[in-house]
């Protein structure tokens, strides 16, 4: 097994032989793919990875050479992160930058934790709105809530996505305020 030391907290992003994203792995069990030759490289990250016999690019993505098969999962959790992602970390009201989560049906009024009434929000706007509703307050939100869709949820929903992940992610922009 080499002895590869990467950055802390880096991660790679690996990819079905169908270039289908898979999840987030350590740089260094990303290597170990690459380097057993379970996965090939198809994007490299910053820096090289040093081993007794070894060099190569710190992976950033890869790809596994062998397709496997994943269970279909409908159900995207709801974490914080993942609220964030899907609302581009941007304000439902305002377009600004996200900050804190709002219960669109306030929850001190019977408002659901769910996908359809959590939107990501600025403090000032979470702040201003605090038990009323965006009707009673004149606001439109920027889009309906809904659960996210699709396989980058597999890697969004658990922490911030590597900018060169973009591409195999399909992540859309978000829209100019
Ligand atoms: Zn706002």
């Amino acid at each position: 097994m080499p002895d590869i030391r990467p950055m802390v907290g880096s991660g790679a992003l690996v990819l079905n032989a169908t270039y289908e994203p898979l999840c987030v792995v350590s740089v260094r069990r990303a290597a170990i793919l690459v380097l057993s030759a379970k996965a090939v490289c198809v994007a490299d990250g910053d820096g090289v990875l040093h081993s007794a016999r070894n060099s190569l690019p710190v992976p950033s993505v890869v790809r596994l050479t062998r397709f496997v098969r994943v269970p279909y999962r409908t159900h995207v959790g709801l974490s914080r992160r993942a609220i964030f992602a899907r609302d581009g970390w941007r304000c439902a009201y305002c377009r600004g930058p996200a900050e804190t989560i709002d219960h669109v049906f306030p929850r001190s009024r019977g408002g659901r934790h769910a996908w359809e009434n959590v939107v990501a929000a600025c403090a000032r706007c979470n702040h201003t709105k605090g038990d009323k509703t965006p009707a009673e307050l004149g606001w439109r939100l920027h889009a309906l809530p809904a659960a996210p869709k699709g396989t980058a949820w597999r890697v969004l929903g658990h922490r911030a996505p590597d900018p060169r992940w973009a591409d195999w992610l399909d992540l859309r922009e978000p829209e100019a305020a």
